[in-house]
């Protein structure tokens, strides 16, 4: 029997706030333990939490950048459960009235066909304390650290349309694009800024039940997602293939078994209404204005590249799902380099050397302004393409103009023909079998001739003239 899964994504995204969601506590939850903490963050009894305008605001913007409707009302509700995590024993989160509704992200599948992902609804909630689990001496101990607790986070709570790892993972690179577009969140699995829980069921492929599913955790990546998702189809296959029934559970990802293991089932309690924090009312103009405030998106970004600078669409979709690299071609371009050139420059050379330097495109010493510079130079045919590779290098380390770096190393290419003619006579005259090739018909020996008069004049003549010259000099 050939099966099919079902699958759903849960996705948190930690907002990237300046406080945390119901009190006015730094959200840097890297700080010294419990550094950032107050009462109501403590959840110490009389507590008043205050919800963050600020975490509104961004999570109102991830929703719309998701194609998700703004409710117009919406409250939190207490999720009971009992956990060293959560010692006021519930936590604030949106289970009746999400923030949002509906939307979805649009990939292209496997067969490259395209595909649209829906999502259910998005809502906000906050964040639990993290256990730190220690030796002392010989004895085991538990130690809680709050400053995560009450950091603000939004789920993404998607419809149950994915059937294969890869959708799942293409699904969370365009949802990570996108919010990282609206600048609420760096959506970093590897640092825990986004998490991804998925629901997997599996039936017979061509059937349309809905089978008992099973709930994976623990993915610190999109790989680890793709990987743990193909694995539970596999073995859910086999155990529904063995005759034995798939079981209602939670399983945790294990990288290293490349498995998904069974956990312990945590205690879960009912949901209901919060009196503490008064409901969300969003007026209609409030939702308008959020709108306004949304940049052009990935996808629209995509369409504009290839319209007005000519890029294919293959490299437009790649370049836009990096904003910085994106604003860095039009910055470029906006300095009067040819679009062209300025995307082989920026993905063949300053995104490779950026990287290897441990870099960011905003952090390094080569502005759009510098590396212009330089390729204007290359345009004018003042510097060969060698030459601007080592003057590129050489903006790395210091921050002098490439105009200055061509004068000082001497990279000025050799384009008159006085100075090349010199050069091409020494070579004719060295290279006897070469030019005989040549003139017996052999285009591989011009080829070769070319690279000796480069060679000759240490890199810095422009092989285009010298072709030019040797095709005159040796065709009659
Ligand atoms: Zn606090």
């Amino acid at each position: 029997m050939e099966f099919e899964a079902v699958i759903g994504l849960e996705i948190h995204v930690e907002l990237n706030c300046t406080t945390k969601l119901f009190c006015d506590c730094p959200n840097r939850p890297g700080d010294d333990p419990n550094a950032n903490t107050c009462p109501t963050c403590l959840w110490l009894p009389g507590a008043m939490p205050r919800l963050s305008e600020q975490a509104l605001e961004k999570a109102s913007l991830l929703c719309l950048a998701l194609g998700a409707e703004l409710q117009p009302r919406s409250a939190f509700d207490q999720k009971v459960y009992y956990y060293p995590d959560l010692p006021k024993g519930y936590q604030l989160s949106q289970a009746h009235l999400p923030l949002a509704r509906g939307g979805g992200v649009d990939i292209i599948d496997e067969d490259g066909s395209p595909c649209r992902l829906r999502i259910h609804h998005v809502h906000m909630e906050e964040d639990v304390a993290k256990l730190v689990h220690e030796m002392e001496g010989r004895v085991p101990i538990s130690l809680v650290d709050f400053n995560r607790a009450g950091a603000p986070l939004v789920e993404i709570v998607t419809e149950p349309d994915f059937r294969a790892p890869h959708q799942a993972m293409e699904f969370l690179k365009a949802l990570r694009t996108q919010v990282r577009y609206v600048g609420a969140s760096e959506c970093s699995m590897e640092n825990g800024t986004m998490r991804c829980d998925a629901n997997i069921s599996v039936r017979p492929r061509g059937t349309t039940q809905m089978n008992t599913k099973v709930e994976v955790k623990n993915m610190n990546s999109v790989r680890h997602v793709g990987d743990a998702i193909a694995y539970e189809i596999e073995r859910q296959g086999a155990s529904v293939q063995a005759g034995e029934a798939v079981v209602l559970h939670t399983r945790l990802w294990d990288p290293d078994k490349k498995a998904t293991l069974p956990m312990r089932a945590k205690f879960e309690g009912p949901t209901v209404p919060d009196p503490s924090v008064s409901a969300i009312e969003l007026s209609r103009e409030w939702i308008e204005r959020m709108r306004a405030q949304l940049p052009e998106m990935p996808a629209a970004r995509a369409e504009r590249l290839v319209e007005q600078h000519g890029l294919t669409r293959d490299e437009a979709l790649s370049l836009s799902a990096d904003p910085e690299s994106a604003d860095f071609l039009e910055a470029l371009v906006a300095e009067g380099v040819a679009p062209r050139m300025a995307m082989h420059w920026l993905t063949t050379q300053l995104l490779p050397a950026v990287r290897e330097r441990r870099q960011g495109l905003g952090t390094s010493p080569v502005s759009p302004v510098r590396l212009a510079g330089l390729l204007h130079m290359l345009a004018k045919e003042e510097v060969n393409a060698k030459a601007a590779r080592d003057v590129l290098a050489q903006m790395f380390e210091s921050d002098r103009r490439p105009e200055a770096i061509v004068q000082a190393c001497g990279f000025s290419q050799i384009s008159d023909r006085g100075a090349l003619d010199d050069l091409i006579d020494q070579v004719i005259r060295g290279q006897e079998s070469a030019v005989a090739n040549y003139r017996a018909g052999q285009e591989k020996a011009l080829g070769f001739l070319v690279g000796q008069v480069m060679q000759a004049s240490r890199g810095k003549a422009n092989p285009k003239v010298i072709r030019e010259l040797l095709v005159e000099r040796l065709g009659a």
